[in-house]
């Protein structure tokens, strides 16, 4: 008997990647649920590739399509490769539904760490990371993680990891989507060029792992071929290492804590790779990673707030009103102005979100 998989955000990088590994891996796994943005004739093709699974675009049938996909009955996996805070409310119901959600979308723990790991605790569901990064964290740690004292999450710093912080501030969109290491969708690309991206990584592992912030650290690895390490309270430090590919990390989601055979990932040899590097993150050229960081220390609904700012402040970036530099600009200001309370009912973290993206409306208009 297969599992039945549920995909949301079919269409995007990491759902393509999903249907890529269920693809080889058919004998275990069938898809039961697919959701896209827009996209009604990829999807098409999709379902037919699948054997009909339900299907649900929110341009056509709104936004329940997702809470209708990470519920069905027949999803025992919910892999959740919605972009954005639109991915959230899926979480949280696959969650009580006593679902395992393979958890691309790292806002929804952002926003609401508490609720999710709550809604996980009612339901019965679990999250399980496809974040390359927390990926390599749970590998590591998987069979003893009660003796995790730290952590360590790498970034390979991005397009601009070199350039001048001046220069950084006038990066063109085409400049920021260059990234050097990983092929991903348009906001986390932009993400990952302002640091942002690590910022929500570190709220993330908090809530994944249980760590408080001063325990969790980032270093700069360009060849993005160390995943993440982990240090266990002997002192004892692993890593999880393999060549840039999200298929691997995917795959793991879905068979945590088994292991499979699959042929997806490229042949790793240490000595062709030649030298990993490690460096800091260079703070005043990327100050949006302070800022991400600074709201997750604050907790309550700074990071919601610092989640929609950034997701309204990319998208106009990516639209050509603002320039790079804003950015960090903008969510200041939203943080800022942000009057900080407690993240403990979905309403307050919604009121946060919806506060954030009405005050970067107002800076831009
Ligand atoms: P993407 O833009 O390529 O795909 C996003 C998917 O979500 C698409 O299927 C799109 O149709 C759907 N979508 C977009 N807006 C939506 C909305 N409002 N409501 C419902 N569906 C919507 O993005 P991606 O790169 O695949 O990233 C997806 C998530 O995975 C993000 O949270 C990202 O941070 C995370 N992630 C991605 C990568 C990667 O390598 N791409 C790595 C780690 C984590
Ligand atoms: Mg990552």
């Amino acid at each position: 008997m297969t599992i039945g998989v549920a995909v949301l955000g079919a269409t995007g990088s990491i759902g393509t990647s999903t249907l890529r590994v269920l693809e080889r891996q058919r004998e275990r796994y069938r898809v039961v649920a697919l959701t896209a943005n827009r996209a009604a004739d990829a999807l098409r093709v999709l379902a037919t590739a699948w054997g009909r699974p339900y299907c649900g675009t929110v341009a056509a049938d709104g936004s329940a399509c997702l809470v209708e996909a990470a519920t069905h009955p027949d999803a025992e996996i919910v892999v959740n490769a919605v972009v954005g805070a639109a991915g959230l409310e899926a979480t949280l119901a696959a969650l009580r539904a006593g679902k395992r959600v393979a958890l691309a979308n790292k806002e929804s723990l952002v926003m609401a760490g508490d609720l999710v790991l709550r809604a996980a605790v009612d339901g019965g569901g679990e999250i399980v990371p496809i974040d390359s990064e927390h990926s390599a964290v749970l590998q590591c740690i998987t069979g003893h993680p009660e003796s995790l004292a730290r952590l360590t999450l790498t970034a390979s710093g991005g397009p601009f990891r070199e350039w001048p912080a001046e220069r950084v501030r006038c990066a063109t969109v085409e400049e920021a989507l260059r990234h050097p290491t990983w092929r991903m969708g348009r906001k986390i690309t932009v993400d990952s060029a302002t640091l942002a991206n690590k910022a929500l990584e570190v709220i993330e592992a908090h809530f994944l792992f249980g760590l408080p912030y001063d325990a969790i650290e980032v270093v700069v690895h360009p060849q993005s071929i160390v995943h993440g390490f982990v240090e266990f309270v002997d002192g004892s430090i692993l890593a999880q290492v393999g060549h840039p590919t999200m298929e691997l990390p995917i795959l793991y989601a879905l068979t945590h804590p088994e292991r499979v055979p699959d042929g997806g990932a490229r042949r790793f040899d240490a000595v062709t790779q030649g030298g990993l590097t490690f460096e800091a993150v260079r703070r005043d050229a990327f100050p949006t990673f302070g800022l991400g960081v600074a709201a997750g220390k604050d907790g309550g609904t700074a990071p919601a707030a610092f989640n929609a700012a950034n997701e309204a402040a990319v998208a106009a970036f990516l639209d050509g009103s603002i320039a790079f530099g804003r950015i960090p600009e903008l969510i200041a200001d939203v943080l800022d102005a942000h009057a900080n309370g407690p993240a403990d009912e979905l309403d307050a973290v919604l009121a946060a979100d919806r506060a954030a993206r009405a005050r970067v409306g107002e800076a831009l208009a």
